[in-house]
């Protein structure tokens, strides 16, 4: 059985970095990447065979826990009909009627393949629709790796300390406006200078790539009222929020309804799917009925459309967020009291599935009070679970995910190993 070190040496061959997206590569906490092997319900098993409670939960879409039997069940039933057909599926439909029903801002919807394509879509879909070029985004909001959007962008670049990209040219961020998150003052100004210039504005509702930092009261309003006002579209990336912080993303949990909406992750059940939505008079601007061009071979592929239609079907279940948020309480209030109790600087928050762990004081509420977090306790910390058999993300610029299956014997061995954790990361 090869170890995870001769696998990771093996794979940097191969492989850049020996993975095929940065963050895997424990390039900020340092030590060897788990090679995973198989995973189930709440546990990820690595290429050792070492079994841990897994909180990344593949970066968001296992809310149901790893490997549900419905969900491998239908994926399975899919394929026996066919990988793949570039051609139109009644599943298509199915599931475009789904987020539509459960989505508040979505009227219409495209399925693409991953979050990065849903962003770079919506953005060129807005602006088609403005006719115009410029585009506002948030510092440590991470919108996927298009081009114009790859400005300050959050987790990946800020855990390598490189708040841009090589092989960017200058001319292509040119029109991206880059504010603070949660400064409605600097939209508002923003606005004063370039109103009818602005295509739109690009936010995660509620931020997940600087950590979990949530909108300030007032905010996400205020972006919805500048946009209406000078023509913008708003754009909600909610590939990581919706679904996962209740059944209708942000925009349910605080009734600001964008005009497009963003979507990967949870909708595809761990199977790649991403999708753009939103009002019918801008979606109608997508070719083929419009001018805007947008197209994927794969997209609205069956077997991946097999396990997100599933996936949104169990999530329906009574009480199913309403418990999610329990669970994810439970570890982040136990964490905070167990950090306290060993004199450890920390503090936490959660929404629905979703969580934030700060090794500050306090919550932040934008980059600049995320970076004050102590990244040296952070990888102290990690390092010091994952020796207990508990898998956190691996940079502490990433939000934690909780799933279906973290019951309360999960949370509680995450919480006995932290006790014995937090007293070697104050040392
Ligand atoms: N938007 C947000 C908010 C994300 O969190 C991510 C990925 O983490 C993306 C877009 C990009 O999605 P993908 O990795 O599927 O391209």
């Amino acid at each position: 059985m090869p170890s995870n070190q001769e696998l990771f040496e093996r794979a940097a061959r191969s492989i850049p970095g020996g993975v095929n997206s940065p963050v895997r590569a424990f390039g900020s906490v340092g030590g060897t990447p788990r090679f995973i092997a198989r995973a189930q319900g709440p546990y990820i098993h690595d290429a050792e065979g070492t079994r841990y409670i897994d909180y990344i939960g593949s970066w968001g879409p296992a809310i149901l826990g790893h490997a549900h039997p419905e969900v491998i069940r239908a994926v399975q039933e899919a394929a026996v009909n066919g990988l793949s057909f570039g051609a139109p599926t009644e599943a298509e439909i199915d599931i475009a009627e789904a987020l539509i029903r459960r989505i508040p801002s979505i009227e219409q919807v495209r399925l693409v393949s991953s979050g990065t394509e849903a962003t770079m879509s919506a953005i060129r879909l807005a602006r088609g629709f403005t006719g115009r070029s410029k585009i506002v985004k948030f510092e440590g909001c991470y919108h996927g790796h298009a081009d114009s959007l790859l400005v300050k962008a959050g987790s990946g670049l800020l855990t390598f300390g490189n708040p841009t990209s090589a092989g960017v040219p200058p001319e292509f961020v040119a029109h991206t406006l880059v504010l603070e998150y949660n400064n409605l003052d600097a939209v508002a100004q923003a606005f004063e200078q370039h109103g009818n210039e602005i295509a739109c504005i690009i936010v995660e509702p509620f931020a997940g790539n600087m950590n979990l930092v949530k909108a300030a009261p007032g905010f996400l309003e205020g972006l919805r009222e500048l946009c209406t006002r000078h023509g913008a579209v708003l754009v909600f990336d909610e590939v990581m929020t919706g679904l996962r912080v209740g059944p209708q993303g942000v925009q349910g949990l605080t009734g600001v309804t964008p005009d497009l909406t963003t979507l990967a992750k949870i909708i595809g059940g761990g199977m790649p799917v991403g999708a753009f939505g939103g009002r019918a008079d801008i979606m109608a601007r997508i070719a083929p009925v419009g001018d805007v061009y947008q197209a994927g071979t794969l997209s609205g592929n069956p077997v991946a459309v097999a396990a997100g239609l599933t996936t949104l079907r169990l999530l329906e279940a009574p009480g199913f967020y309403e418990q999610l948020a329990i669970q994810t309480r439970k570890l982040t209030d136990g964490l905070q009291a167990r950090a306290q109790a060993a004199g450890v600087p920390f503090c936490a928050d959660a929404v629905g599935g979703m969580f934030g762990l700060y090794f500050r004081d306090s919550i932040p509420t934008r980059y600049a009070e995320v970076s004050q977090c102590d990244t040296q306790a952070f990888n102290r910390f990690f390092h010091g679970m994952l020796d207990h058999g508990v898998h956190f993300a691996p940079s502490a610029f990433e939000a934690g995910f909780v799933s279906a299956t973290h019951d309360d014997g999960v949370i509680q061995h995450t919480l006995d190993a932290a006790e014995d954790v937090f007293e070697t990361v104050r040392a």
